[in-house]
């Protein structure tokens, strides 16, 4: 699917639905990151400008590091309060899906926002989006979700709305999606990083939040990764981080504890493709990064039951761990040309 803007009959059509105050609900997809964050509290901030009621909906809960981003505990998580949560999308005239790409990405939520009668506007950056939504705004080749959220700001005409708390949420956005502006970039980025800048984002402070912020056991983990469960196939220029149950137990691992741990494989040369799998209660999770024209979304989704960008995906499976080190190993030379 090509990528899809609004088009001006949409965007008055959108300036209509949210001219008179609304009950609106922001759902981002499970396991949220900095962008599926950064974008719905952007979102909400924008939104109660206006006099809606906001509610915003996590499936699951939020890394420990993103605790500092204002109002994040306003946020309602799905895991913990089924009913509630259900209730308030029941409840709302307007749903703004975030930052993924299908239903199935926000666990049992999709059926609720299937049966919904309200009027749903997907903003979106992930490769292959299903048409679930009445409108939907996806561009593949935008940093983030948050880039695309300054752009909608701009598209209604009302950026001058974008304050401070909602300038600091889509910087978090644009940072967190391109490893702090090394990938995933296009001009737009840097012009909204620019806009930020200029309306007084602390862009040092938050850049110093969000990546120098692990604690003493999440650093042990990264040497530990890479000190012990490191593998490097130099014929496929492919670099594995595999993690086991047991490695969960003795590091303690919470979630958020391992993001990132994947990149470090990149920072070796010649390294092309990355995979980070682990092994979890009752399946194995996988993320994929890659450099230049391997396409780990092809991998994901093909392999693993999973999707995401063509340079960062993510899957999983039903299997044993080594099984599936052994699924992803095999499967290398479709995708990579070994070297000579
Ligand atoms: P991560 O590896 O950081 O969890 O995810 C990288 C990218 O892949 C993100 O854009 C994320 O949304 C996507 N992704 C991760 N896991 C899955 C999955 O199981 N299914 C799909 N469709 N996308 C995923
Ligand atoms: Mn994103």
């Amino acid at each position: 699917m090509p990528n899809v803007s609004l088009s001006q009959q949409e965007i008055e059509q959108i300036k209509q639905l949210l001219a008179v105050p609304k009950a609106i609900c922001i759902l981002t997809h499970r396991n949220p990151d900095g962008d599926a964050l950064g974008s719905s509290l952007a979102l909400k901030y924008f939104l109660e400008k206006f006099n809606h009621t906001v509610k915003v909906i996590l499936p699951s809960e939020y890394p420990l590091n993103f605790q500092f981003m204002k109002d994040i505990d306003d946020c309602m998580v799905f895991d913990l309060k089924h009913d509630e949560c259900r209730n308030v999308i029941k409840k709302s005239d307007v749903i703004f899906c975030l930052d993924f790409n299908s239903l199935d990405r926000i666990d049992k939520l999709g059926l609720s926002v299937q049966e919904s009668k309200a009027k749903k506007i997907l903003i979106d950056h992930h490769l292959d989006p299903e048409p679930f939504a009445d409108f939907i705004f996806s561009d593949t080749q935008a940093s983030s979700t948050c880039e695309l959220i300054h752009r909608f700001f701009y598209l209604l005409g009302e950026e001058s709305k974008i304050d401070l708390a909602t300038g600091d949420a889509i910087f978090t956005g644009l940072i967190t999606d391109t490893g702090s502006f090394k990938y995933n970039t296009n001009p737009y980025t840097y012009k909204a990083a620019a806009d930020l800048k200029e309306r007084g984002i602390d862009d040092y402070d938050l850049q110093d939040r969000i990546f120098n912020s692990l604690n003493e056991k999440q650093l042990r983990l990264l040497g530990h990764s890479l000190a012990n469960r490191m593998e490097i196939i130099h014929e496929y220029k492919t670099g594995i981080i595999a993690l086991t149950k047991q490695d969960y137990f003795d590091y303690e691992i919470q979630r958020g504890d391992t993001e990132g741990i994947v990149n470090f494989l990149l920072m070796l040369k010649g390294i092309k493709l990355a995979a980070f799998i682990r092994e979890q209660p009752t399946i194995v999770k996988l993320s994929l990064r890659s450099k230049g024209d391997i396409s780990v979304q092809e991998i994901a989704r093909t392999h693993f039951n999973g999707g995401g960008h063509k340079n960062a995906s993510g899957g999983a499976a039903y299997a044993k761990l080594e099984d599936v080190i052994k699924r992803f190993k095999k499967v290398l030379p479709n995708y990579v040309d070994p070297v000579k």
